[in-house]
């Protein structure tokens, strides 16, 4: 699964705007502050090709990542971020809207990593999508963020957060349509745990 080489596509503003889908595509979503820049630019080996943006505003665009590999090529697609508190409804709507499309239509997506952080319980917008993925039939990976940060926190309590994390998933899955949870990760951009796993299980989804 090692990464030969990462190049940055384009960045599109609406679904027409994508890259003609030629290649099986991992999408990656998150609540804004999840840290989604971070691990993109974690599996990209990149400091900084996704922008960890101090500035919500600006993160309004689909953009592919080309990742070439000993098993094959696929993109990386690292989608808008969403639950902003402080952006107007509209454009909240129109993220969601974009996004949705994305997510619906797009016929090369093999799966979608909805980062959840795992230094907070998960919030009711992390449900919520995971309930739309579910009810629409879209493959989910669950992937866990901040897991050096939140080590840190229970280190000295007596639950296993691992545990804990799940549960809380596997609460908000009761009402689907599943035979089974979708795979979880943990992950630390600052550690970089999980990032073997995370490639690893996308190269074992073998679409490409
Ligand atoms: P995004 O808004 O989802 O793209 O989130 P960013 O990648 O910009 O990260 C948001 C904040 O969380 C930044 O201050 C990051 O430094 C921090 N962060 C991201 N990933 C990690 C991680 O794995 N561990 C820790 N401790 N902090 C992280």
């Amino acid at each position: 699964a090692t990464v030969k080489s990462v190049e940055f596509v384009q960045a599109c503003a609406s679904l027409a705007g994508c890259p003609k889908p030629t290649l099986p595509e991992i999408a990656v979503i998150g609540r804004s502050n999840v840290g989604k820049s971070s691990l993109v630019n974690m599996l990209t080996n990149r400091k900084s090709i996704a922008k960890t943006s101090k500035n919500p505003g600006k993160t309004q665009t689909i953009n592919h990542y080309k990742m070439i590999t000993g098993a094959g090529s696929y993109y990386l697609v690292d989608l808008p971020g969403y639950g902003f508190a402080n952006a107007p409804e509209a454009l909240r709507e129109k993220w969601a809207e974009f996004t949705r499309e994305y997510l619906l239509k797009r016929e090369t997506l093999i799966t979608v990593m909805l980062l959840i952080d795992s230094t907070v319980k998960p919030q009711r917008l992390d449900l919520e999508c995971l309930d739309w993925l579910g009810a629409a039939g879209i493959p989910v990976t669950i992937v866990f963020t901040k897991v050096d940060k939140r080590k840190k926190i229970a280190a000295g309590k007596r639950a296993n957060p691992q545990e804990t994390m799940e549960e809380f998933c596997r609460e908000a899955m009761d009402n689907w349509d599943w035979d089974e949870l979708p795979p979880m990760i943990y992950t630390s951009s600052e550690t970089a745990e999980g990032k073997r796993e995370v490639l690893n299980h996308i190269a074992s989804l073998r679409q490409f």
